[in-house]
């Protein structure tokens, strides 16, 4: 490819939507530019989840396995309890079908981990560039930042749930709107709950996951560093306003309330979270957008900005990771001259799955949060985490490959 063949390809946002694309789009030969609001990197947030289907795009970057392998969660199943204490199912992942090599962290130290990676393919970072509006053409896109103009072949905006590429893609702004839930995370070092009787089963023996389970809430604790880091999340109702941000500061006593009657392990855990790592995060949610490009078809939204996910997926990030690499091939099999094809091929490979994988928020939300829990101890199959083939077993960049002529086909039949 000449450089003047080269799609130069303009990334709005550094979470793992925006890197994901731009290492991709890097592997597949165009050129990239992202600029990020944040004036520098900062290990933010807690445990965050990656498929299979995520793990194999982060398997084509070389080393980054084995800098995940340092820190990311290694338990070998999954123990669900009732929030009185009773065992209801161990999920052994070794006794599950496979479908390749899941990746569980700190969100924070696998986005460093990213971010590092990204900078050594050769993508050109540029940080506290804070974006405030975009543009497109019959032949270019791009936006302000800083006062300036940035414009490319493309732009894809990977800046989140409150995304300002939205305005241009739907013509309107978009408002989230509440899921109804919120989300109590914190993440934090071991300490006494590695000698409390109560709790030492989850940090004697390395890494270990545990879920309870009660009347619309769950509890979810996990270790990680061989037992040494110790991170739990609630997902319980809460109708509060949607001012969602990661560092809303949660409350204790906030929930202690929550989880009023609930087993004393439970307790022991939030006696020993430290007041200051706890975060409320109010879960947003909004309706399927129409649409995730522009009508030139020269901006597309990726990753959150396009479609929210409920934590209780467990694929936010992974379908994410899945926008980048799909646009990267469909970049690649366009041409620079053809790029806004590459556009709509992307959103149409896509759209179907993103929601098929939206909607498993909400189905294990409620069979684990409307469970029958005077009869789960004789049914404990039931609350098992869905692990299905077509979500985990699914290669985004080969499926773009092969579905590519035939989604363009349908496109044309289509105009
Ligand atoms: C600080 C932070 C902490 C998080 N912690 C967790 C966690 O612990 N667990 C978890 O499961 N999920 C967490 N998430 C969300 C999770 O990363 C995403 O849901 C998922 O990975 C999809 O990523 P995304 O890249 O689409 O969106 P995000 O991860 O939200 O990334 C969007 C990026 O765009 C940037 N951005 C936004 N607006 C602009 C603008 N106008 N100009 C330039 N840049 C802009 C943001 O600063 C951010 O870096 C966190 C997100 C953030 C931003």
């Amino acid at each position: 490819m000449t450089v003047t063949d080269q799609v130069h390809v303009l990334i709005v946002g550094a979470g793992f939507a925006g890197l994901t694309a731009a290492i991709e789009c890097k592997r597949h030969g165009h050129q990239v530019t992202l600029l990020e609001s944040f004036p520098e990197v900062k290990a933010l947030g807690d445990i965050i989840s990656f498929g299979a289907n995520a793990g194999r795009i982060f398997k084509r970057w070389p080393g980054v396995e084995e800098q995940f392998d340092k820190i990311c969660i290694q338990s070998k199943g999954l123990l669900f309890k009732n929030y009185l204490g009773e065992d209801l199912i161990y999920q052994d992942w070794d006794k599950e079908p496979y479908y390749g090599k899941n990746f569980n962290g700190h969100r924070g130290e696998m986005h460093e981990i990213i971010y590092r990676h990204a900078i050594e393919v050769g993508v050109d970072i540029k940080l506290g560039h804070r974006v405030t509006d975009y543009f497109e053409t019959d032949t270019e896109a791009g936006v302000v930042a800083n006062g300036e103009r940035f414009s490319a072949d493309v732009v894809l905006a990977a800046d989140g749930v409150r995304s300002k590429g939205r305005q241009i893609v739907l013509g309107y702004d978009d408002k989230p709107k509440s899921s109804g839930y919120a989300i109590f995370r914190t993440w934090f070092p071991a300490g006494e709950l590695a000698t409390n009787p109560l709790t030492k089963f989850m940090c004697e023996n390395g890494d270990y996951h545990c879920g309870w389970l009660g009347p619309d809430i769950h509890f979810l604790a996990a270790t990680t560093k061989g037992g040494k880091d110790f991170s739990w999340v609630c997902t319980h109702k809460d109708e509060a306003d949607i001012e969602e941000s990661w560092s809303t500061p949660g409350k204790l006593e906030d929930a202690r309330k929550v989880l009023e009657g609930w087993e004393p392990a439970v307790q022991a855990i939030i006696d020993a979270t430290p007041p200051d790592s706890l975060v409320d995060w109010k879960l947003v949610y909004r309706d399927p957008l129409p649409t995730w490009v522009s009508p030139k078809a020269r901006i597309a939204l990726i990753g959150d900005a396009a479609h929210p996910f409920l934590p209780t997926s467990i694929q936010g990030a992974s379908q994410a990771m899945e926008d980048g690499a799909t646009i990267a091939v469909t970049l690649e099999l366009a041409g620079k001259q053809k790029a806004p094809e590459a556009i709509r091929a992307f959103e149409a490979i896509r759209y179907g799955r993103v929601r098929a994988a939206q909607l498993t928020g909400e189905s294990t939300r409620e069979k684990w949060h409307k469970a029958d829990f005077d009869n789960l101890k004789n049914t404990p199959e039931k609350i098992k985490l869905p692990r299905e083939e077509w979500l985990l077993g699914h290669d985004a960049e080969k499926h773009a490959y092969e579905v590519y002529n035939e989604t363009i086909a349908a496109l044309e039949a289509k105009a």
